[in-house]
């Protein structure tokens, strides 16, 4: 049911009662004087009443139409602003979304200490981020030597495509020789580049890329690039984000290798440039419960040089450090190939580790070793010298499955190996 306005009710009810007494007025003049008088004295107020009416109807709905269209046009300003704010809105928030990936890439970056993990963090999340998972990711380094490109790490949608350009192409060049960032939309109508200057076996189907130099101390460590085969597939906004990623990433990948030489400085042993005994003990207790663990073989060669004080005695303190850096050296160089890690443990001591290596395989080794170091020459003043050594071999768990024993075993085959006349290997 409809409801109508008490106000309005009373306007009605004042507009009927007055047309009743209207009416009633009219015939009571109609009945007592002459129609033409009545109609000239009620009929032409009523008339110009009506007339006055209308056009104060007429007025208002032209102001009302006028009132509609100033409100269209409002809401159509208020639709066009929305539109917009919705346009900004969503780019304020894919804003967000990078700098959110950005926070946590920089602190996955920042908290992570090895150089080749930090570099595969980096690539994955700039293929992720900037490529959306397409195209290819290269990063190059600068070789601290020969001051060229060396690929170290690639990102591939398309696993079958291979890189051949090891040392880069003519757009890495162009980056490093003007240590500035470069987008090329289109490569084959980039004037900059001439593609007959790529050598044909490096072809492959480039059609935009993007590269930023890795920068730290005004020194370009590399490059990270991003190429795709389409052209016009990287933007402006994207080379803007590979260069904050790069920027950031220089720095940390500076401080994980200065890191990794000072902790490879810590645990290496000066004179020989083998482990530290100190670092012996700690890959002995990871590899030692992993091998229990797994039950997987673990060697441990102990190398001692024989009559080596007689030797100081004879050619003199510095001759002996001659023969124990180049002893030092010929061990690591001839377990090179193998999953082994070379030891000082002390004056003329070495060690051996050998993870996933069975006694038999240790023994043959240990022998071989042997037989390297009696053959080898030591020049002292023009005069060839040799030493020889013994080499007690132990292995877990066959020896023993405690770890405090195993250097201990490894020490008591190297002693029976002494007592045997030197020059041997022992082991149980
Ligand atoms: P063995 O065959 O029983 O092992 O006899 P050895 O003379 O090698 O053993 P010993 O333990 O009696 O002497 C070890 C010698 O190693 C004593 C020391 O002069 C020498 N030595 C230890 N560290 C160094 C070093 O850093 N440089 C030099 N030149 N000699 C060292
Ligand atoms: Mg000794
Ligand atoms: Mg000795």
């Amino acid at each position: 049911m409809i409801k109508i306005p008490k106000k309005q009710l009373y306007k009605i009810g004042i507009f009927f009662t007055l047309s009743f007494l209207y009416f009633l007025l009219v015939a009571f003049f109609l009945i007592k004087f002459n129609p033409l008088f009545v109609i000239l004295i009620f009929f032409i107020p009523l008339v110009l009443i009506i007339f006055l009416c209308w056009q104060r109807y007429f007025h208002k709905r032209i102001d009302l139409s006028l009132k509609v269209q100033k409100l269209q046009e409002r809401i159509n300003i208020i639709k066009n602003e929305l539109e917009k704010n919705s346009k900004i809105f969503s780019v304020l928030n894919e804003h967000i979304k990078h700098y959110q990936s950005l926070k946590v890439l920089i602190e996955s970056i920042n908290s992570q200490l090895n150089f080749e993990r930090q570099i595969n963090i980096l690539m994955e999340a700039v293929f992720n981020l900037i490529a959306i998972g397409k195209g290819n990711c290269l990063l190059y380094l600068v070789d601290p030597h020969t001051q060229k490109l060396n690929l170290f790490a690639t990102y591939k949608e398309d696993p079958s495509v291979i890189i051949k350009a090891k040392e880069g192409d003519i757009f890495d060049w162009w980056v490093i020789k003007h240590n500035c960032p470069l987008l090329v939309e289109d490569v084959k109508k980039d004037f900059r580049f001439d593609l007959d200057k790529i050598d044909k076996e490096f072809l492959r189907s480039i059609g935009s890329l993007i590269i930023s130099p890795l920068v730290s101390n005004e020194k370009i460590l590399g490059l990270i690039r991003l190429d795709h085969p389409q052209s016009y597939f990287y933007e402006q906004t994207d080379l803007r984000l590979l260069v904050t990623i790069s920027d950031f990433s220089g720095v940390a990948l500076e401080n994980t290798k200065l890191f990794e030489e000072t902790q490879q400085l810590a645990i290496r042993d000066s004179l020989t440039g083998c482990y530290t005994k100190g670092y012996l003990l700690e890959r002995i207790k990871e590899e030692f419960s992993f091998a229990i663990a797994k039950n997987i073989p673990l060697s441990l060669l102990m190398i001692d040089i024989d009559h080596f004080k007689r030797y100081n005695d004879t050619f003199g303190h510095i001759a002996g450090d001659i023969v124990l850096k180049q002893i030092g050296e010929l061990i690591m160089r001839y377990f090179e190939g193998y999953q082994a890690m070379t030891f000082r443990f002390g004056g003329e001591e070495f060690c051996v580790l050998l993870p996933s290596t069975s006694k038999e395989v240790a023994v043959r080794l240990a022998e071989g070793l042997r037989k390297a170091v009696e053959k080898e020459e030591f020049l002292l003043r023009q005069k060839k010298t040799s030493v020889t050594i013994s080499i007690g071999v132990a292995c877990a768990p066959l020896d023993t499955i405690l770890q405090d024993e195993f250097i201990k075993k490894a020490d008591l085959f190297l002693y029976q190996a002494k007592m045997k006349g030197r020059n041997r290997v022992c082991y149980s």
